[in-house]
């Protein structure tokens, strides 16, 4: 496995694959990989000759310094772990090899940035623009993998693919859960052992809300009895429980089965934020 720190050093390596018409593919994470990372780098493996994964906790996509000051770095684990997966390269610039100097332009995404985690986060999507457009440049994957968990990304990225008409696939890769059903990432690392145990909230209230829908249950009854809920534990705090299009993000106040529709929730657990999400119809 080769470590690229700049990209320049990964040109001649992309020209090889190219002229070896291997198909590469692109693995973007901010470390402290889990198997919800792992899953996205076997898809990779398993559609693409070559695997890049980069590993870059981005700071222009931070909209709160405690979050990306205590953002778990643990390198030298991931770093087997992706030796051990049979990844090719692992792409680790530093923050001047992708910003030498401040970026000016910012994206608009339109209504998509001003809804769920685009209002909860000012700034967080235009950081994820500039970075992943970045990638896209340097690396020049032809499949590019995201997660499903992050949905509202996914559709960031989809749009900014296809508004500037980047020359790649996208594959999206279902949410790797724990076994009790709580969502993998690298922020549970930061929960202590109760607020992990608190933590299920999400996972349990999206269930019992897709529970309710195919009941036939009212869409604002069961999202209020939700925040109750919330409200009742005084150390989880919901930010949004929203059902929506899962392309456009445009919020639903009643349920259709005839559209496609997914549940999205964020909240603090303690001190950390989790996001989770659920498909209801496809
Ligand atoms: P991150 O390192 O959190 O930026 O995540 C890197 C990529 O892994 C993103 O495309 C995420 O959506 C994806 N990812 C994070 N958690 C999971 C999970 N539990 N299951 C599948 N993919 C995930």
């Amino acid at each position: 496995m080769k470590l690229i720190r700049q990209s320049a050093e990964w040109n001649p390596f992309w020209l090889n694959h190219l002229r070896n018409n291997q198909q590469i593919g692109l693995v973007p994470t901010m470390g402290a990989l889990h198997d919800g990372h792992l899953d996205l780098v076997s898809k990779s493996r398993s559609s693409c000759g070559v695997t890049i994964v980069s590993i870059f906790v981005n700071p222009t996509q931070f909209n709160n310094l405690e979050d990306f000051q205590k953002y778990p770095n643990t390198l030298d684990q991931d770093l087997k772990r992706l030796e051990q997966a049979g990844v090719e390269y692992v792409f680790l610039p530093s923050v001047e090899e992708i910003y030498p100097t401040p970026t000016q332009l910012k994206f608009d995404f339109g209504e998509l940035e001003h809804v769920l985690e685009g209002k909860f986060r000012p700034g967080h999507f235009n950081g994820v623009g500039v970075v992943v457009s970045k990638l896209f440049h340097l690396i020049r994957p032809h499949i590019a993998f995201f997660g499903q968990k992050d949905l509202q990304q996914v559709a960031i990225i989809k749009r900014l693919v296809n508004d500037l008409s980047f020359d790649l696939k996208l594959e999206v890769v279902p949410t790797r859960r724990e076994s009790d059903g709580l969502a993998m990432s690298s922020r549970n690392l930061r929960l202590n052992k109760e607020d992990r145990e608190k933590a299920l909230i999400l996972f349990n209230c999206l269930t019992t809300a897709k529970a309710e829908l195919f009941a036939g249950k009212n869409w604002l009854e069961t999202q209020r009895k939700i925040e109750l809920e919330f409200q009742s534990d005084p150390t989880a705090k919901l930010e949004y429980f929203d059902l929506i299009h899962p392309d456009t993000f445009e919020t639903y106040t009643t349920f259709d089965p005839s559209q496609k529709s997914s549940i999205c929730v964020a909240a603090f657990i303690g001190d950390i934020r989790l996001i989770d999400n659920m498909p209801i119809i496809s």
